[in-house]
């Protein structure tokens, strides 16, 4: 098996290549998998991310957490962890560490208390197991984090295993653009 580290780097490539339609096409079909789920509708506090580097763009669920009265949290880079802000319309978004968009105020959040999260990922395997960019800030956070956690990515990130080490969190389910993947089955 690869390691992290080379898994990594191949599939950061890889989804660097999509092109700039491929990416919207895919993603909005991600995004409208995401809002038909019944987690994603009943969730009061929801936890999304700004995309970067590739990442589905996720960012039209915005709207559609704020339109339907739900509390939108974003993750903002504190130190060696995300600190979540619950973010209003007209907070501002801004370059922060890593060149990551943030918001730059808000209310912060317990991670206890968000009821549906995405969490972005380099690639995912079938029960969950996740890589990321290497600074394991997602499982320090996942340690706390309350209610459904879903990871997001496209088909081509998922693998059928991911090497995992014993700090590794899985999420509950995994969401592409074509399947739904938790406990190691397509759902
Ligand atoms: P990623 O999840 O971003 O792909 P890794 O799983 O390789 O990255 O983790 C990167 C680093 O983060 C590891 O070296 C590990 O020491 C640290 N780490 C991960 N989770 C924790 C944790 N819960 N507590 C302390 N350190 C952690
Ligand atoms: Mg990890």
């Amino acid at each position: 098996m690869l390691t992290k580290k080379e898994l990594r780097r191949r599939y950061i490539e890889e989804r660097q290549r999509l092109s700039q339609e491929e990416r919207e096409r895919l993603s909005s079909k991600i995004v409208n998998r995401v809002a038909n789920l019944p987690y994603f509708k009943e969730a009061k506090r929801v936890l999304l991310f700004c995309p970067h580097k590739g990442e589905p763009d996720i960012t039209p669920l915005f709207s559609l957490v704020w339109e339907e009265g739900k509390t939108l949290i974003l993750p903002k880079v504190n130190g060696d962890e995300l600190k979540l802000l619950a973010v209003e319309r007209e907070t501002r978004l801004d370059v922060g560490a890593f060149c990551l968009m943030e918001p730059q105020e808000g209310e912060e959040v317990e991670p206890e208390r968000v009821d549906f999260s995405l969490i972005p990922g380099v690639l995912f395997d079938k029960y969950g197991y996740r890589i990321g960019y290497g600074k394991g800030y997602y499982d320090r956070l996942l340690r706390r984090l309350g209610g459904i956690r879903v990871g997001v990515c496209y088909e081509f990130q998922v693998l059928e295993e991911v090497p995992r080490d014993s700090w590794d969190i899985p999420v509950d389910l995994v969401i592409t653009e074509e399947k739904i993947y938790k406990g190691g089955k397509e759902e």
